[in-house]
């Protein structure tokens, strides 16, 4: 065989005492009294991560860059292989306010240790290889999460910023400056660039794997989101005053469209999913009858045709239903269903079995940078089991072995992936 063919077949050995110990040392910066992470986008804690991240990619030759939002590209650049288009490994380090300590982190990490182990054993590359931290993935304190992503694939304007206000007050674009300021020694990058593939390794933050007993999901795309706010309009009123009949109540309308929209986005196939995640009650006062209620939906489908129709329930009952209020319905966030590059599905399928390790063919329930790459650059995912299927939250937990055996397939695909 010819190098290349070498690597096109190539099986790299990684290190997995190295990752499970760079996960939890990452795992120390923002950790809560509860077990859990807080690490939102953009804050010190995020910022120390990435300089950890950073550090450890510079300790083994590694190059550390990033771009006007605050994206983090690590770079490993083999002789012969500049002005390459790279092969990208990645996912985010922000996390939730009460998140966990794999979600995101350990995308980012087995991407690292991937990197690493094809260079230690020399592996021939046709392309540079990259571990990547898209910014703001959570979307918790900012909004729209994966925005560090969508802004590389085109599709958030960073102009925005200065009108976008975090959940402690502070404008998005004041915390980037701040967020990069802190570590000055990151060079500056021309974005967007072109990308010969991309691997996002995620835990699943679903149950299929565990249920099944297998150690890698191969993702071949993500469900498509769409987001509404939902305002119902009333009239304030006195508590104490005003007859039960004269009024406007939009609690009493809101909560009945809530159950109406619940009731009718049921769906036997067990595919739909549909969340009121956001109730706000306006003034808020025990004693005024609420003038206003602001609420929001998150629906998502594979199937970019039910979430059209999905659409259309949504305006029919909040128009028809809202009496005597009125309700007025607005899409804040569409994401379409992405089916993700079959030659990077192929190539994470291919690594897994040259592997021996037990995988399955499935799609993604929850949205992810991978996604929006995928609108401008080839893109896969790999997804490891967690524990229970629990994500966002302080017990978020996977075994070593399953974490270890995603990034030794990671590390395998990317090789494959570069190689050409
Ligand atoms: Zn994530």
């Amino acid at each position: 065989m010819s190098q290349p063919d070498a690597a096109a077949a190539a099986i790299v050995e990684i290190d997995g005492s190295r990752l499970i110990d760079r996960l939890r040392r990452l795992a120390a910066i923002g950790a809560r009294p509860d077990g859990g992470l807080n690490r939102q986008a953009f804050t010190p804690e995020e910022g120390e991560a990435r300089r950890l991240v950073a550090n450890w990619a510079r300790d083994i030759g590694m190059t550390a860059e990033t771009d006007a939002i605050g994206n983090l590209y690590l770079r490993y650049v083999p002789d012969g292989t500049d002005g390459q288009a790279p092969v990208l490994g990645g996912s985010h380090l922000d996390t939730q306010p009460a998140g966990g300590w794999l979600d995101g982190a350990y995308g980012v990490i087995a991407a690292l240790e991937a990197v690493q182990a094809i260079a230690e054993q020399g592996v021939p590359l046709a392309r540079p290889l990259e571990v990547v931290a898209w910014v703001n993935e959570e979307g918790s304190r900012f909004q729209p999460g994966v925005m560090g992503s969508a802004w590389f694939a085109g599709h958030f304007d960073l102009a925005r910023a200065p009108q976008i206000e975090g959940s402690d007050g502070e404008a998005l674009d004041h915390a980037i400056v701040g967020y990069k300021a802190a570590t000055p020694d990151i060079e500056e990058r021309e974005t967007p660039f072109p990308i010969a593939g991309l691997i996002e390794a995620h835990i699943e933050q679903g149950p299929i794997l565990e249920r099944e007993g297998l150690k890698v999901g191969v993702v071949e795309g993500v469900q498509g989101i769409r987001w509404f706010r939902v305002e119902v309009l009333g009239e304030a009123a006195h508590a104490g005053t005003t007859p039960l009949g004269a009024r406007r109540d939009a609690v009493l309308a809101a909560t009945r469209l809530v159950q109406a929209l619940s009731a009718a986005m049921a769906d036997p196939a067990d595919v739909l999913r549909f969340t009121v995640g956001r109730f706000v009650v306006s003034p808020g006062s025990p004693n005024t009858v609420a003038d206003k209620v602001t609420f929001t939906i998150d629906m998502r489908h594979p199937d970019p045709h039910e979430l059209d129709k999905g659409e259309a329930t949504i305006r029919e009952i909040c128009a028809g239903q809202a009496a005597p209020c009125t309700a007025e319905v607005t899409v804040t966030e569409t994401l379409s269903p992405v089916a993700f590059d079959e030659r990077v599905v192929a190539a994470v399928a291919g690594a897994a079995e040259a592997l021996g390790i037990a995988a399955r063919r499935m799609a993604s329930g929850a949205g992810h940078d991978a996604a929006n790459i995928a609108r401008v650059a080839p893109a896969g995912m790999i997804f490891v089991p967690c524990h229970g299927g629990v994500s966002h939250h302080p017990a978020e937990n996977a075994d070593e072995a399953d974490l270890i055996a995603g990034a030794h397939v990671v590390a395998t695909a990317m090789a494959r992936l570069a190689a050409r």
